[in-house]
């Protein structure tokens, strides 16, 4: 790197780091590498050895089709000015201020690592949980896998109607043998195969015509064998007149719906082992206690919906209740961002104070750094929505590159100087000081070879490491091998 050199060009490239190793961060690097100027010079900082965040993650076992971005996402990690810093978490290793010294730009991709509360009694008895840790369970993250989740209880109720609301019923409700085959924890399958659940009832506070979830994810779950979806057909024709009205995915959902509900039962078919329940305009108003700290049933409040002058439809509870049996009750509402010292937070929208992507500390922007993806924009949009995100996010940093030179030029120490701090062994000396060991996209994909041999085995697709410790100890055990062999 060449002091000397303008800022951008090939001597002295923009130096980022992006935090986070999810899509929205592999497709902020993607789009500042493609570039061939300004030039960039990336370093990818994740918090576990392993990258691809949600998509390893949080995207269910059996929708492995969706999971094949993964693909792409290496692709960028083989480009020469790409550095991946696994092990690495922000916060605990290293500091938002220490970034900030060590790069130009500082983009964060943390996507929403919080849970949104019920704010209703009973919410932390033993059988509540959070969407968010039995999809962290199921897909194995070292964060999740002790939870006890215990499916011995026959019914299962989900608050919410979005996608990731079905993405749990239908591994509840599908069959163990057929997650058999894909990347699911073997502790999941196991407890899985054990369990008890025969109905899932996802609880809808408004109407079928304002249902979070995407059509074909019903739909998945209405294909599955032995699976029967029941609806209220009561519910459905009441939102029939106002169709014309809906967009266009509400009024495919709410006809789609209609129809699965008009269906003639076919007389001869096998009667459902298992049942998802759809239960719209319902509210939990509290979880019910078995007298020992366990969740026993919902109570639930029926609602009417009321129209706002803006359009926007509110459920309004009508004084109605009713107790819903459940041992266990998850809470699927949607996913919100945590701070992290030293990064404005808006704590109303539960992301990273931002403008369109740059980070604003009140009214003013702070310079040389971004957010992008969920802890941008909130929890909304699925995989593919990042990579706009990701894009429009990467054009504010291309356009900052001259206002940053400026700032360098008036205040060494401002980001775009080129003081010594700011190159790959500085970074490299600040972490080996703290006794970090950095894992490179090298060592994942060791681990990602071990992952897939030993999934190969047992007629999986991929077994995963299930703790940090683990992988660790496996590449440590791989250096002393090749050291013993050399
Ligand atoms: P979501 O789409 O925002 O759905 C949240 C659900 O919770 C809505 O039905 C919402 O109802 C309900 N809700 C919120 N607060 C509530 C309350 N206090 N009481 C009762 N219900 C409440 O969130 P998500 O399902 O967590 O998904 C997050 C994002 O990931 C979404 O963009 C989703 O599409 C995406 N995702 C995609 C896939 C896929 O493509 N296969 C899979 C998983 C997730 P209201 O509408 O009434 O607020």
């Amino acid at each position: 790197m060449d002091p000397a050199a303008p800022l951008g060009s090939s001597e002295r490239p923009v130096r980022v780091a992006i935090i986070g190793a999810g899509p929205a961060g592999f497709f902020t690097a993607e789009a500042l590498l493609r570039r061939s100027a300004p030039e960039f010079d990336v370093d990818l900082f994740e918090r576990l050895p392993t990258p691809f965040g949600l998509v390893r993650a949080g995207v269910a076992p059996d929708h492995q089709q969706i999971k094949s971005v993964h693909k792409t996402f290496e692709k960028t990690a083989a480009h020469h000015r790409f550095r991946y810093l696994g092990n690495v978490a922000v916060g605990r290793d290293v500091s938002a201020e220490e970034l900030a010294a060590h790069y130009d730009q500082v983009v964060y991709a943390i996507g929403s690592a919080g849970d949104r509360r019920l704010g209703i009694a009973g919410e932390e008895l033993a059988g509540s949980h959070s969407a968010s840790a039995f999809v962290g369970w199921y897909n194995a993250h070292p964060d999740f896998v002790e939870f006890p989740f215990d499916l011995s209880h026959e019914r299962a109720v989900v608050v919410g109607i979005g996608n990731v609301a079905l993405d749990i019923a239908r591994v509840l409700l599908r069959s163990p043998d057929e997650l058999a085959k894909t990347d699911i924890g073997t502790h999941a399958l196991e407890a899985l195969r054990a369990s008890r659940v025969r109905e899932v009832v996802l609880l809808a506070r408004r109407g079928p015509a304002e249902a979070a979830f995407d059509l074909r994810e019903l739909r998945d779950i209405a294909a599955l064998p032995g699976v029967r979806v029941q609806l209220d057909l009561a519910q459905l024709e009441a939102a029939e007149p106002g169709l014309a009205e809906l967009e266009p995915a509400a009024r495919k959902n709410v006809e789609a719906m209609l129809a699965m509900a008009r269906a003639p039962r076919d007389p001869d078919a096998p009667a459902a082992e298992r049942t998802l329940r759809l239960e719209f305009l319902c509210s939990p108003v509290e979880l019910l206690s078995d007298g020992h700290a366990h969740v026993r049933g919902v109570l639930v409040e029926r609602n009417q919906l009321e129209r706002a002058a803006d359009g926007s439809v509110r459920a309004i509870g009508i004084g109605n209740f009713l107790e819903l049996e459940a041992g266990l009750v998850f809470r699927s509402v949607g996913y919100l961002g945590v701070p992290l010292p030293g990064v404005p937070f808006d704590a109303k929208r539960g992301v990273l104070a931002n403008r369109d992507g740059r980070i604003v500390d009140g009214e003013r922007v702070v310079p040389g750094l971004y957010s992008v993806g969920w802890c941008r924009r909130g929890a909304t949009g699925v995989i593919g929505t990042n990579k706009a995100d990701a894009h429009a996010v990467a054009e504010k940093m291309v356009e900052d590159v001259a206002a940053l030179a400026r700032l360098a030029s008036e205040a060494p120490g401002a980001p775009g100087a080129t003081p010594a701090a700011r190159t790959h062994a500085a970074v490299d000396a600040l972490l080996a000081s703290r006794d970090v060991r950095v894992t490179t996209f090298a060592d994942w994909s060791a681990l990602d070879a071990v992952e897939i041999a030993t999934g190969r085995g047992r007629g999986k697709i991929r077994e995963k490491f299930t703790s940090v410790g683990q992988m660790m100890n496996h590449l440590l055990r791989s250096v002393r091998d090749d050291d013993d062999g050399a």
